[in-house]
């Protein structure tokens, strides 16, 4: 194997499906109760804000329940003991990899348990509900709307994210179906920048070529032996 320093690891809702927390595009997946439009745009939110946030409180209720998997485990062992540079970036909202103890990690598409004031911009630890429209804690205007990158929004922390991929040896996207950019292009970036890629998915994704190796399987069971593959 070629000598590995820096590593990135992608990872999407896929991780998170065997700790019940529902995927979109799956069978069955958020998705198919509502069309994206409804519930994920700015737009929606401006049209029927009470929709939206009943949606996002009904989320962060389902996520505070969740407990992280053996794929969370393993990824928040690796962070604590990895010599080189990690970044594990998730493009998931729910808090499974910090509760597992992942510290190196950005949340590209913003939390479920964070709101975000839209009368002072300040960003709060949000565990109840939004759709009473509850006093922003800094400036007290009822202005509080779902931390959460909507699509047609920019995702956070991409020059750190950029950076990151510059200068990786490994690149490793880990449950995404590789239909949502920027992320989906993440593997390209990282290949074009000279990193080997590696997938584990339960099944090829949309960018499934661009990977120099594919493993097929549960996040659970494949997440674990890469991680003792790599640390060993
Ligand atoms: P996605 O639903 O489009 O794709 C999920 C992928 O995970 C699929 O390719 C599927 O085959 C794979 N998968 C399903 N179960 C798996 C398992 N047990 N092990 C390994 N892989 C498995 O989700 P995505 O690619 O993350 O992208 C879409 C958007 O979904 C993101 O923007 C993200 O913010 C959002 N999302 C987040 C959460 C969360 O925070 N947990 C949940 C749903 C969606």
């Amino acid at each position: 194997m070629v000598d590995i320093r820096n590593i990135v690891i992608l990872t999407g809702a896929g991780i998170s499906a065997e700790s019940g927390i529902g995927t979109f595009r799956d069978a069955g997946g958020l998705w198919e109760q509502h069309r994206v439009e409804d519930v994920a745009t700015p737009e929606a939110f401006a049209r029927n804000p009470d929709l939206v946030l009943r949606f996002y409180d009904m989320r962060r209720e389902n996520i505070q329940s969740a407990q992280p998997n053996a794929a969370h485990w393993s990824l928040a062992h690796l962070d604590a003991t990895w010599p080189g540079e990690l970044t594990i970036i998730t493009q998931n909202v729910d808090d499974l990899h910090e509760r597992a103890g992942a510290r190196r990690l950005i949340h590209m598409h913003g939390e479920h348990l964070s709101a975000w004031c839209m009368a002072c911009d300040a960003r709060n630890e949000w565990r109840s509900t939004l759709l009473d429209r509850p006093p922003c804690p800094d400036c007290g205007q009822p202005a509080l709307r779902p931390d959460i990158v909507w699509f047609g929004e920019m995702p956070y922390r991409m020059d750190e994210i950029e950076a990151a991929l510059r200068c990786c040896d490994l690149f490793v996207s880990i449950g995404t179906s590789g239909a949502v950019y920027p992320a989906a292009g993440y593997v390209q970036t990282a290949r074009y920048y000279g990193a080997r890629t590696l997938e584990l998915n339960l099944e090829p994704s949309q960018g499934s070529v661009f990977f120099h190796e594919s493993r097929m399987g549960k996040a659970g069971d494949l997440v674990p032996q890469w991680v003792e593959e790599i640390l060993a």
